[in-house]
């Protein structure tokens, strides 16, 4: 198998005309890997993406072949699935206020070219979901937000259109079954990829903690940074760590390790509703 591609948290080969995408338990926080893994949680991400990849089925194709038929070395934390044309859009879907979205509002009240309501706040519930597009950044630079109208001009005007409406509905359905389980999924980041036939097909990994925002319901409150569900303690205990954010960072000691790991597995369990 080849190593086409290593990211911050995993590794892509390929195996004849598959790849495998296999989730390491790499944790990063500020964009810089720190050096202690976090135990299963690769298992959890790939997990819980193939749980998604199943409940959204019928809304689009996916490229799962199977989280089954990989590497013993792998087993648990890779899928196999059909390599596509990817198209070059970050499908971003926000149903709230945080984050890159939350500064381009503060500067521009738009994102992506979509007008929002003045006063919102940082975690502020949006009227409707939008689908606020970015460019996929070449390593080491920034995604940059585009509006619809740019992705029709790259892309074609059916193919966006098509990419927009997927996304919404996807968000949508993803939030109402997260809200039944008291967790908000204030954005997500969707990719998709084209089949030889031209189909759109849902690729990469979907509403993970590392593709989404999640927050616990019951401590969503607008107007402060909300608590995210996976990354916090490790955030929190970072920042008292004195820590400058630059490359390498700090090893994390074991309570805190101890703890993220079971943040991770509490959201598999909340949203799966089955056990770890
Ligand atoms: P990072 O997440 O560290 O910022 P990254 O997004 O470039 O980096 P990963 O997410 O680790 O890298 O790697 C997954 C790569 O595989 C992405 O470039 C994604 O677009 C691509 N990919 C996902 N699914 C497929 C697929 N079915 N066919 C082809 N490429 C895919
Ligand atoms: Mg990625």
């Amino acid at each position: 198998m080849k190593l086409l591609h290593s990211g911050k948290v995993r590794d892509v080969y390929a195996d004849g005309d598959d790849l495998l995408l296999v989730a390491s338990d790499r944790i990063s926080v500020y964009d810089v890997v720190l050096p202690t893994p976090i135990p299963d949680k690769g298992k959890v991400l790939t997990r819980l993406s193939l749980w998604w990849f199943e409940q959204l089925a019928d809304i689009a194709p996916n490229h799962v072949i199977s989280g089954d038929d990989v590497p013993a070395e792998f087993a648990g934390r890779a899928i196999r699935c059909r390599r596509l044309d990817m198209l070059p859009v970050e499908c971003i879907a926000r149903g709230y206020l945080a984050g890159l979205g939350l500064s381009e509002y503060r500067a521009k009240g738009e994102v992506s070219g979509v007008p929002l309501p003045a006063g919102l706040v940082e975690g502020s519930r949006l009227p409707a979901p939008v689908f606020t597009p970015t460019t996929k950044a070449a390593l080491g630079e920034h995604d940059e937000f585009v509006t619809l109208d740019e992705v029709r001009t790259q892309i074609g005007k059916d193919l966006a259109d098509e990419l927009r409406d997927l996304t919404l509905r996807i968000y949508s359905r993803g939030a109402e079954i997260a809200a039944e389980r008291g967790i908000v999924v204030a954005d997500t980041k969707l990719e998709f990829g084209r089949a030889p036939d031209g189909t759109v097909v849902l690729a990469d990994e979907v509403l993970t903690p590392d593709s989404s925002r999640f927050w616990p319901l019951e401590q969503w409150e607008p107007g402060r940074t909300q608590f995210s569900f996976d990354k916090q303690l490790v955030r929190d205990w970072a920042r008292g760590t004195g820590w400058d954010q630059t490359a390498p960072g700090p090893e994390i000691p074991e309570d805190v390790v101890a703890l993220t790991r079971a943040r991770y597995i509490e959201v598999y369990e909340r949203i799966t509703g089955t056990g770890w």
